[in-house]
């Protein structure tokens, strides 16, 4: 019998924190300036400066921990981790080490993962979150290389977690869960495309029923959630392969190439680094009064999981809705606002999830560009859910809407599309449509009942899509019946 394995994944994921200046000086913190214009003596490292901490940086690194469950302790420090590279001309870059600002927290997932199986529904632990100063952004040109400060000092949280993922999908979710936290929380925008958020990956893999974990293998270069998914899919498989052929494993740093879908070497660690950390001597501790992490506490927004429930319990949407609705803090504000203007809520949401969505991404514009505001699409449900337009016409007046901005009443006022719910107008066009078909009027006599739809779509048809489908339906059966 073959032995099973199972794979072991911890996360080390850096974010970098919205705020106006960088973590140690007053430089704009931007991403996309021209390269080397957000700059100063402090964030490229020239000797005898003085660092001064960016207070809404570290409420927002404690906001952050309080969102993902971590406890706060009263004291914290920052250290000096000393390297030699040249994107750190001071040869040490300013984290924390044995005092960070967030300790022990813990992030729910569950539902359906990535690949389209149930997640077990569990917490991932989190070790510790701290801050610290991202450094220079180093570009290769061929031979030589760009090195561009405007990164250096940008204030970054990372957020280590415990070696608790147990799949690529698990990770996946893990780290749309804490994307969406930190979205939610104002604390970062996280696109790994501008760099806002990176990850690393800790991987190791143990037969089934073992508890002691196997060497790790640590994967960088991993540029969006699915290359994390696919680069771990893959050290799992070579892992296996190396254990079942009789290879050790070794402790490494892997790089994943996303073209290849290969991972490569890039070194191997025997020994642990050595950052020789100590106590960064130009910063004072900080200390947190419990008052003060409180109040911090009392300031937090809606988490993603807490709104995902309170969009099930009162507005009755499926779990799977919720989370639809949910993924974007954006649009989980937009339904928000809609629901709360509208009598009919599950509707709402079926119009964003069906329609509103697909119109934004053919459109390539956010819902905060979207000339339907929610109210307007609150507005525009109620006209169905009363019978005022039906499902059918609503879909041309949503893409006026869309279009123009105009309102839903606006439009059907000017086009004429009210929906005809007079039933003596209704039975005129049944009694025609009836006429116009005798065969399909005999087939029904000899009970191929299904040739209704055909009359229900003459009489549509005739209306101009404006009758009312349940006084057709009714008034056809009626009539065919006689
Ligand atoms: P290092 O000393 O190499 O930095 P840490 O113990 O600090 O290692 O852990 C770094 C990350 O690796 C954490 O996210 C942790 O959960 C994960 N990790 C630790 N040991 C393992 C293992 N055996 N397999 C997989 N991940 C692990
Ligand atoms: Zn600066
Ligand atoms: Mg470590």
């Amino acid at each position: 019998m073959s032995t099973q394995y199972e794979a072991v994944i911890g996360l080390e994921v850096h974010c970098q924190v919205l705020t106006a200046s960088k973590m140690f000086c007053t430089c704009p913190n931007e991403f996309g300036a021209e390269p080397n214009t957000n700059v100063c003596p402090v964030c490229m490292g020239h000797p005898g400066v003085m660092p001064v901490p960016n207070k809404e940086a570290i409420r927002k690194a404690v906001a952050a921990g309080l969102m993902c469950g971590c406890s706060i302790p009263n004291k914290s420090k920052f250290d000096r981790k000393s390297y030699f590279y040249p994107d750190m001309p001071k040869n040490y870059q300013l984290t924390q080490y044995d005092m960070p600002f967030c300790v022990q927290g813990k992030i729910h997932i569950s539902g359906k993962g990535f690949s389209g199986n149930e997640l077990p529904d569990k917490y991932i632990g989190l070790t510790r979150i701290h801050l610290e100063e991202d450094v220079a952004k180093s570009t290769h040109f061929g031979t030589s290389t760009g090195v561009d400060f405007n990164r250096a000092g940008v204030p970054l949280l990372e957020i280590v977690s415990e070696p608790d993922m147990r799949s690529a999908d698990e990770a996946y979710a893990y780290l749309t869960a804490l994307k969406q936290i930190m979205q939610y929380g104002g604390i970062g925008n996280c696109d790994m495309e501008k760099g806002q958020m990176r990850c690393d990956v800790n991987i190791s893999i143990r037969p089934v029923g073992e508890t002691a974990f196997g060497t790790k293998v640590e994967l960088k270069n991993l540029n969006s959630f699915s290359a994390v998914h696919r680069a771990i899919a893959y050290e799992i498989k070579r892992q296996i392969i190396m254990k079942e052929s009789g290879e050790r494993i070794v402790q490494e740093t892997r790089g994943w190439n996303d073209d290849t879908r290969e991972s490569y070497l890039m070194r191997t660690k025997e020994n642990a680094d050595d950052y020789r950390y100590f106590p960064e001597p130009d910063l004072l501790p900080v200390n947190f009064t419990d008052e003060e992490i409180d109040e911090i506490r009392q300031g937090l927004p809606e988490l993603p999981e807490a709104r995902r429930n309170r969009f099930v319990n009162d507005y009755s949407l499926t779990p799977y809705d919720a989370h639809v609705l949910t993924l974007e803090q954006d649009i989980s504000e937009y339904f928000d606002a809609a629901a709360k203007s509208s009598k009919a809520p599950k509707l709402v949401a079926n119009w964003i999830i069906s329609e509103l969505l697909r119109l934004l991404s053919e459109a390539k514009i956010t819902v905060a560009e979207c000339k339907i505001k929610p109210e307007m699409l609150g507005e525009m449900v109620n006209m169905i859910d009363s019978g005022a337009i039906n499902g059918k016409i609503a879909k041309e007046v949503f893409a006026d809407m869309f279009e123009n901005g105009k309102t839903a009443a606006e439009i059907v006022k000017e086009k004429g599309l009210v929906q005809v719910s007079d039933e003596s107008a209704i039975l005129g066009f049944v009694q025609q449509a009836i006429a116009a078909n005798p065969d399909q009027v005999q087939q029904f006599k000899d009970g191929k009942t299904a040739v209704l739809q055909f009359f229900v779509g003459q009489v549509m048809k005739a209306s101009r899509g404006k009758a009312n489908p349940k006084s057709v339906i009714k008034l056809l059966q009626e009539e065919l019946s006689r």
